[in-house]
């Protein structure tokens, strides 16, 4: 594993912030600049989020010293991408249709994409993915369920690729908490070359608070804690997110709206003739493929109803992305459906 890692963060010496300096309660704080004034946000925040790690350790019950934070999954992402891959010289394999960030993430870094596309069914083409991957291969980006076609990859092909290749495997799970397939956090302890990534912004309800989780062996999360921005979470996100992954029973309460909205919205999605296929989703989103996507995506959008087209993408002509709304929100939406497309 240390072999993947790019030599010259292997090398680098960390900033050390004050608070890295001096770690205990003090009556005194007179080290880092800041203003001396309370106003509940004067005070640099906790650089390793220890209270907010402590609470996502014990709902995901996986040991401190493999949880890193990042400002949303974005700066995890962006964060391994460059922990293990030179740019100009070594790649990544991804998986299309996916999450377009990682092809962003990737081409900002300079570092080659090598696509595998998925199987007409969605689901990965491994044979494919094993022959693809050369020596300067560092890193494949899997998304499960994956965005746009919310379906999730068997924990069984996951270990056949984490066996056979050599390089790390990031696998996405930022919407495991709506499926009911086992994640890949129960992999981990077993598989030194995965990590798997997690966000506060879809079940738990806070992507305006930017939280990204990575779960790894405590020699990655390491690293990452050392490439990082000293203050990467602010101390205004660090609190809300404590109070709300507390409110467990108002996060299971909503998690079963969306999920039973899923179920009505494939029912009702079902009786227009213009609608050719509802693909089966283990996430809070459809993907469904119309007669005529573009037509219906404008109609609805003179409406005042905004979906994601994703008819662009490869295996995803004439598919438009639809979140779970609330009951009220997916009425609207199939009311305005039946003024469209009769
Ligand atoms: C929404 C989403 C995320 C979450 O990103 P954040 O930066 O944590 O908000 C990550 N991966 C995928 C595939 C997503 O669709």
């Amino acid at each position: 594993m240390k072999d993947l890692i790019r030599k010259n963060i292997l090398k680098l010496q960390a900033y050390s912030s004050a608070r890295d300096e001096y770690k205990a309660q003090a009556e005194v704080y007179l080290d880092a600049n800041e203003n001396p004034f309370d106003n509940g946000i004067n005070r640099y925040p906790d650089p390793y989020q220890m209270d907010l790690k402590q609470k996502i350790s014990e709902i995901k019950n996986i040991p401190l010293d493999n949880i890193f934070l990042g400002n949303g999954s974005d700066e995890v992402l962006d964060l391994i991408i460059r922990i293990f891959c030179e740019p100009g010289v070594d790649n990544i394999i991804i998986c299309p249709p996916t999450y377009g960030m990682y092809k962003v993430l990737a081409d900002v870094n300079n570092i080659e994409i090598k696509e595998t596309v998925l199987k007409d069914d969605f689901s990965l083409n491994s044979e494919e993915i094993i022959d693809v991957a050369n020596e300067k291969t560092k890193l494949l980006m899997l998304c499960s369920p994956n965005n746009p076609s919310g379906n999730s990859i068997p924990n069984s092909e996951l270990k056949s690729l984490l066996s056979v290749l050599n390089c790390m495997v990031l696998m996405d799970e930022a919407y495991v908490d709506f499926s009911d397939k086992e994640s890949a956090l129960s992999l981990l302890n077993r598989y030194p070359n995965l990590i798997v990534s997690q966000t506060l912004s879809k079940a738990w309800g806070m992507a305006g608070i930017r939280v990204g989780m990575a779960f790894a062996s405590a020699e990655i999360i390491q690293v990452m804690n050392k490439v990082k921005p000293p203050y990467n979470i602010n101390v205004l996100s660090q609190e809300m997110a404590i109070e709300n992954l507390e409110a467990i029973t108002l996060y299971e309460r909503n998690l079963k709206t969306i999920l039973s909205q899923k179920e009505w919205l494939i029912n009702e999605l079902r009786k227009f003739a213009n609608v050719e296929k509802i693909y089966p989703s283990d996430a809070n989103f459809l993907l469904v493929k119309f007669v005529d996507s573009s037509f219906v995506f404008r109609e609805l959008q003179t409406r005042g109803i905004i979906l994601r087209d994703r008819s662009q993408q490869v295996l995803c002509e004439q598919c438009l992305r639809i979140t779970i709304g609330t009951e009220e929100e997916n009425n609207k939406l199939i009311t305005q459906l039946k003024e469209i497309i009769l």
